[in-house]
């Protein structure tokens, strides 16, 4: 029996013909609207919202897989209103997104992107002494907002850098703290501490708008602030501003609160790295997710547990 399952498009060229054996598979294109109809399964992109509207319109839907970690492009409420499995993609992710917040940190603080225009432009006019001076690692406070899988991830990479870690999570992490001598501290003392700020939790009602311009004020003047787990972790205009004020020392983003769309004053401020959304894009990664998506709908369509739901 073939199962009629919706994946998005452009998943198509890193699945393998046998992964997708016994599905009936409708390719869905990021700009086509969720259709309606009796698919029993979706593989969406983060960028398509399943609500209440779209999970009606497929009532026999019984998983919505989502190609990502994060899940918040999917109201997990009315899912399971529904009765419908949500599965993300955690763990194969982790080390890629790490590896792209240092790209970011080291970009920041080194000042790679003044560099590379720079030399571009054509008006390097030789080594100088007192040329793009950066902020030196060593002996500095890296703090971690979330200290899950990609912030420990990041936080295990600092000390040959010979930074101090801190970190602000829900709950305590001892094996990193004993790795890592990491030192979990309030969010207060992070913001008022650190002189590298990544951030790492989910969007959630309690996380969402966290850095405005009253933590950015509560942070020491020159700080980094790098972010690639969700857009609506910042307001971006008031980011902006404390760039333009150079309050802040450089921003490093990933992630963006209404993507592809950038807040214009965001995209104009000084000592910015922006990057489009690439914390996972390296080929092992995007296979591997992927791979996990389609191995979910399989799972759940032969009637065994999925192998990673966002609820357990
Ligand atoms: P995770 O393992 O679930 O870690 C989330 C961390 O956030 C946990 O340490 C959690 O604390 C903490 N947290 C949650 N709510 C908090 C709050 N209100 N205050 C303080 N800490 C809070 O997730 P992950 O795999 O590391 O992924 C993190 C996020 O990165 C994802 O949600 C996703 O949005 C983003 N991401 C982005 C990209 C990209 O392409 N840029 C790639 C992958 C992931 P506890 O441990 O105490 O529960």
């Amino acid at each position: 029996m073939t199962h009629r399952v919706l994946i998005a498009a452009e998943l198509k060229n890193l699945l393998e013909p046998a992964q997708l054996d016994g599905l009936d598979v409708t390719w869905i294109a990021a700009d086509q609207p969720t259709p309606k109809g009796d698919w029993v399964a979706i593989v969406p992109l983060l960028s398509r919202w399943i609500g209440g509207t779209e999970l009606k319109n497929l009532p026999r839907l019984r998983l919505v897989a989502n190609c990502a970690v994060g899940y918040n492009n999917v109201d997990v409420v009315a899912a399971e209103m529904r009765k419908v499995i949500v599965t993300n993609t955690p763990d194969v992710l982790t080390e890629a997104t790490a590896d792209l917040t240092w790209a970011l940190i080291l970009a920041c603080a080194r000042r790679l992107m003044e560099g590379v225009d720079l030399v571009r432009s054509g008006r390097w006019t030789g080594w100088h002494p007192e040329q793009l001076l950066g902020l030196e690692l060593r002996g500095r406070t890296l703090g971690l907002f979330g200290a899950g899988r990609i912030g420990q991830a990041v936080g295990r990479r600092a000390p040959p850098f010979g930074l101090r870690v801190l970190y602000t999570a829900r709950t305590p992490k001892p094996a990193f703290e004993r790795d890592t001598g990491a030192v979990r501290v309030e969010w207060s003392r992070l913001l008022a501490e650190c002189d590298i700020l990544t951030l790492h939790t989910p969007s959630t009602p309690e996380t969402k708008g966290i850095i405005d311009s009253g933590t950015l004020r509560r942070m020491k003047a020159g700080v980094i602030l790098v972010n690639t787990a969700r857009g609506d972790l910042v307001r971006e205009e008031a980011l902006a501003i404390a760039l333009e004020e150079g309050w802040l020392g450089a921003a490093g983003l990933d992630v963006y609160a209404d993507e592809p769309a950038i807040h214009p004053r965001l995209l104009a401020a000084p000592r910015t790295v922006l990057l489009p959304h690439i914390g996972s894009a390296t080929h092992e990664t995007r296979r591997k997710m992927a791979a996990i998506a389609v191995a979910n709908v399989r799972a759940v369509l032969k009637g065994e547990p999925p192998l990673t739901p966002v609820f357990r």
